[in-house]
């Protein structure tokens, strides 16, 4: 009797399962509709907030504008109801975060108001740039507050083909000139972007910055291949820990070194400065270089590899040399008292190469050389100017270095260069 007490007690369990498994429930339909229908409901009746920078601005009006020639910040508040007493706070409260007087004519701003006939405003966004914003708080006790916008990072890639100059194709392509300088940055040594030849080729991979997808700047150029007369230079991006700096295939830096001083053993007597008394002429003048005492036939040297552009004598630098290391740097040596002999336009000189001897020719006051630098066009202190390590991949770093290059290698291999007909191509990812 007990098994079948039992055997009754699982046959109903089964039932019970099987009813509510495959028999359909009405009344239970109906109440899932209605709680879902509920939840459309709540999504309905409570939109998400809209916000400009934090501000809350449902039920309140935008106006866009730029700010007009001799339009200040007040005459723009006052025609919002703003009070002479807020505006006058604010010019307190913007102290160490904004300065009032640096907002530009044509920048735009945001004037979030109410939508009364007054269009009072409750806060005004200005943007001095792309990315930063600074936002006046007109209410209650009105206060400054700086921000900026988020900027995202998207990769792209680009092939050129060079017709006339790298600057050229790049704006063909409606590429950012930044990204000009910054090829030609990369291969500065390697590449002379003022005599390019017709059918040279590049292809890059680079990061873009955008905020609120509008294009701001470029990141770094990641890699790029350039071909050049024939040869292919690449460059590949890494951080070592000692900086932004660009590497060939086998880690070595594509930037070299340049030598410290441009003679042994001496001292410097007068540094780089924008004003010094001159010891000749007996005033105040620019002084654009660096000036080291040493005795009269002591060996001058090239700071670093290039081609000599200049060697005479003039009245004021006396016999003197001019080094073009690259299309970037630039070095010049004056008062020598002999120029060395095979210096002349157009000959190449190695890094260390004995140019000249020391003297005090043309407007010296003893024995001295002048030496000058010059980046990218400009005179600039060579003790000061800062040129970018170069030292190789580091032996703990290189399995990483070359996992990093094979991508890029890989990816730089897929980029399609243009063809002789249209003369760009580029894309994102
Ligand atoms: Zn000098």
């Amino acid at each position: 009797m007990k098994l079948f007490y039992w055997l009754g007690i699982v046959l109903l369990v089964i039932a019970s399962i099987a009813i509510y498994l495959f028999v359909p429930r009405q009344g239970n339909f109906e109440e899932e509709t209605e709680a879902y229908e509920q939840e459309v409901d709540t999504l309905v009746v409570i939109p998400e907030p809209t916000f400009l920078h934090g501000i809350p601005i449902d039920s309140m009006q935008v106006v866009h504008s730029t700010i007009n020639a001799n339009q200040y910040l007040s005459d723009i508040l006052a025609s919002h109801n703003v009070s002479k007493e807020t505006i006058h706070d604010l010019s307190t409260r913007a102290k160490g975060v904004f300065d009032l007087r640096k907002m530009g004519v044509h920048k735009p701003y945001d004037i979030v108001c109410y939508t009364d006939s007054l269009m009072t405003a409750k806060a005004m966004v200005y943007y001095p740039n792309d990315v930063d914003y600074v936002i006046f708080h007109l209410e209650d006790s009105a206060y400054v507050e700086a921000g900026s916008k988020q900027i995202s990072i998207e990769e792209r890639t680009a092939s050129g083909l060079i017709q006339s100059s790298l600057a050229v194709t790049i704006e063909e392509m409606g590429l950012s000139p930044v990204l000009t300088n910054d090829l030609a940055d990369v291969f500065a040594w390697q590449i002379d972007f003022f005599r390019l030849y017709p059918g040279d080729r590049f292809k890059v991979i680079y990061d873009e910055e955008l905020v609120e997808g509008k294009q701001i700047g470029i990141k770094k150029i990641k890699a790029a291949v350039f071909e050049h007369n024939g040869f292919e230079y690449y460059a590949y991006y890494y951080d070592q820990g000692t900086g932004i700096d660009y590497f060939d295939e086998e880690g070595k830096s594509l930037r070299k070194a340049f030598l410290k001083y441009p003679v042994k053993f001496s001292r410097i007597s007068s540094r780089y400065s924008g004003n010094r008394y001159h010891p000749v002429q007996k005033r105040y003048k620019a002084h654009k270089g660096t000036d080291f005492a040493a005795p009269k036939g002591t060996p001058i040297r090239t700071v670093g590899d290039g081609v000599v552009v200049e060697a005479q004598y003039s009245k004021y630098n006396g016999n003197y040399v001019k080094i073009k290391h690259n299309s970037m740097y630039s070095t010049q040596y004056l008062h020598m008292s002999k120029i060395a002999s095979g210096m002349r336009p157009g000959a190449h000189v190695k890094q260390g190469q004995t140019i000249g001897f020391v003297g005090s020719t043309g407007l010296a006051n003893g024995n001295h050389v002048c030496y000058r630098f010059w980046k990218g066009g400009y005179q600039v202190d060579a003790l000061k100017v800062q040129i970018p390590a170069s030292e190789p991949i580091k032996e703990e770093a290189m399995d990483d270095f070359q996992l990093a290059v094979a991508a890029l290698k890989i990816q730089l291999n897929t980029i399609p260069y243009p063809s002789q007909t249209q003369p760009a191509s580029f894309g994102g990812k």
